[in-house]
């Protein structure tokens, strides 16, 4: 045998051995992918929720303590689950619902968040879709929502400092105010709402000369998150819901008729179950492919005397949120408080808890920022600090719909950040589709669409750390 022809064998081998490898590779990594969920088990754990405006959330109601049979059982008592509930109840009254959270009503992001009431959706928020008249059908959905939430507080008697006064996206950079002034240009022919402030309009608005500029949309406000919990469960108690709390869902068997089972082995039978589970929906071994939860960080400082208020040149109590990735946003309350959340997020390999040894470093990130925008609260400690999960979809977009081998599991997901007035948007969706009144909302673009597909651990893990790193790089978190 010449050399050429012990070459060529060998390198034959050799590209066979690889394509193997390969195969083997790509074999083993999808196997990984599909067995992840089953080998690694997400814990069933659920933090008590120590924000400030947890303060404000209702006594919780006794456990589910005997087995119990119901048209819909909705897991979850955040803002989805207990706005689902009020209105299956006020569309069905004859229609028995019970809401089942793990904790406490609001123990999830419903009562931690940022308080920001925004239009639209994370995808669209102030971006050109390219879709004008989808966007705009969008907004006015949002925005007639903020008018059912005025409404459901004068119902309910619960003040829930509604305020839409406008919300400001903030710009950190030059690029991001150019993509900014784009953005008024190409959507200002379809008549939304939008404005572009430049700089001095900015500081002249909420005190501070960090930004490039901003958008505004006068259609948004802000809301105390606490209090919006507790509307919506005395709504949904009103309208004739039951509510448990301190009831864990551990398992869902699937069937015409679904069995639920709680952690301390009561049962529930129900028609149809809604998933108000948000970031902790794969706990339940459902929608893992949708989202992520992502810790994310908030603080509030103590009343702020007046004159130190007045300093910060904060004038009306508009919120906003700037351009980064890995989002900060800040409000003011009706007691003079700031708050500040976002900045560095973490996501725990398959844990779905998070790690709290991060915290004091995440709320020091809040402080400097703070100090940043307003120099002059350099030695204003945050009176209160907390996180919460957010359910992060690879695309920022939400998802309403009908899964299931029965077609009787309900959800709402991919909120990523932003479902502060949303999430009771799709709690009247859930509504109507629980009561095969879908054709209504054929339109919306989230409907049966799940968001981008997201692989289990530990590729997920592996993505996220790449990313986050990618981010904090480029925009010098
Ligand atoms: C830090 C932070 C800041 C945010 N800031 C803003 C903002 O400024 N503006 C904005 O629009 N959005 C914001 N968001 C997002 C917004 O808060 C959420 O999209 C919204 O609250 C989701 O509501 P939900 O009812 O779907 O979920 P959640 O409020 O998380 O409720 C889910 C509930 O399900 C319960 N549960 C889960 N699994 C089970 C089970 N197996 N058995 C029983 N119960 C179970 C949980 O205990 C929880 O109470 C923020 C979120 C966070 C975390």
């Amino acid at each position: 045998m010449d050399d050429r022809t012990s070459n060529e064998k060998s390198r034959r081998n050799f590209l066979k051995k690889a394509t193997r490898a390969g195969a083997a590779g790509i074999a083993g990594a999808l196997g990984l992918n599909v067995a992840a969920p089953h080998v690694l088990p997400e814990k069933m754990v659920f933090g008590p929720n120590r924000s400030f405006w947890a303060r404000e959330l209702p006594p919780p109601n006794a456990p589910l303590e005997k087995d119990l049979d119901v048209d819909v059982a909705i897991i979850g008592g955040g803002f989805t689950g207990l706005s689902a509930a009020y209105y299956l109840r006020k569309t069905e009254p004859n229609r028995s619902v019970a809401v089942l959270e793990a904790h406490r009503c609001g123990n999830g992001a419903s009562a931690r968040n940022g308080a920001m009431m925004l239009n639209m959706t994370e995808d669209r928020f102030l971006q050109w879709s390219g879709e004008p008249e989808l966007d705009q059908r969008i907004y006015a959905l949002t925005l007639d929502n903020i008018q059912r939430l005025q409404a459901l507080s004068a119902e309910t008697g619960i003040d829930a400092d509604i305020e839409q006064n406008g919300a400001l996206q903030v710009f950190n950079t030059k690029s991001d105010k150019e993509k900014g002034t784009e953005f008024i240009a190409k959507i200002r022919p379809y008549g939304l709402p939008f404005e572009y402030w430049d700089q001095a309009k900015v500081s002249q608005a909420i005190g501070t000369t960090a930004y490039e500029g901003a958008l505004f949309d006068p259609g948004s406000g802000q809301l105390h998150p606490g209090k919006l919990v507790a509307l919506f469960k005395r709504a949904a108690q009103l309208a004739g819901a039951q509510i448990f709390e301190g009831t864990v869902i551990a398992h869902v068997e699937e069937g015409e008729q679904l069995r639920l089972t709680t952690a301390d082995g009561r049962r529930v039978l129900a028609k149809a179950v809604i998933l108000a589970t948000n970031a902790f929906t794969s706990k339940l071994n459902y929608l893992r492919r949708a989202v992520a939860p992502f810790f994310d960080y908030v603080g509030i400082t103590a009343p702020l005397s007046d004159a130190k208020l007045a300093a910060t040149g904060w004038g009306k109590r508009i919120p906003f949120n700037d351009s980064r990735t890995e989002v900060f946003y800040l409000g003011q309350t009706k007691d003079r408080r700031i708050h500040v959340g976002g900045g560095l997020a973490d996501y725990e390999f398959n844990k779905g808890v998070e790690d709290p040894s991060r915290a004091e470093t995440r709320y020091q990130g809040l402080r400097r920022e703070l100090r940043r925008i307003y120099p002059m609260l350099e030695s204003e400690p945050l009176e209160v600090c907390w996180s919460g999960a957010v359910d992060m979809s690879l695309d920022q977009t939400p998802s309403v719909g009908q899964i299931g081998k029965h077609g009787n599991v309900y959800y709402a997901i991919g909120f990523s950040g932003h479902g502060v007035n949303l999430t009771s948007v799709f709690g009247r969706i859930l509504a109507d589709l629980v009561g095969a009144k879908e054709s209504e909302w054929q339109w919306l673009p989230y409907l049966n669409r799940l968001p981008t597909y997201m692989p289990n651990e530990p590729f997920r893990w592996l993505g996220v750390q790449f990313a986050t790193e990618y981010y904090r790089f480029t925009e010098s978190l």
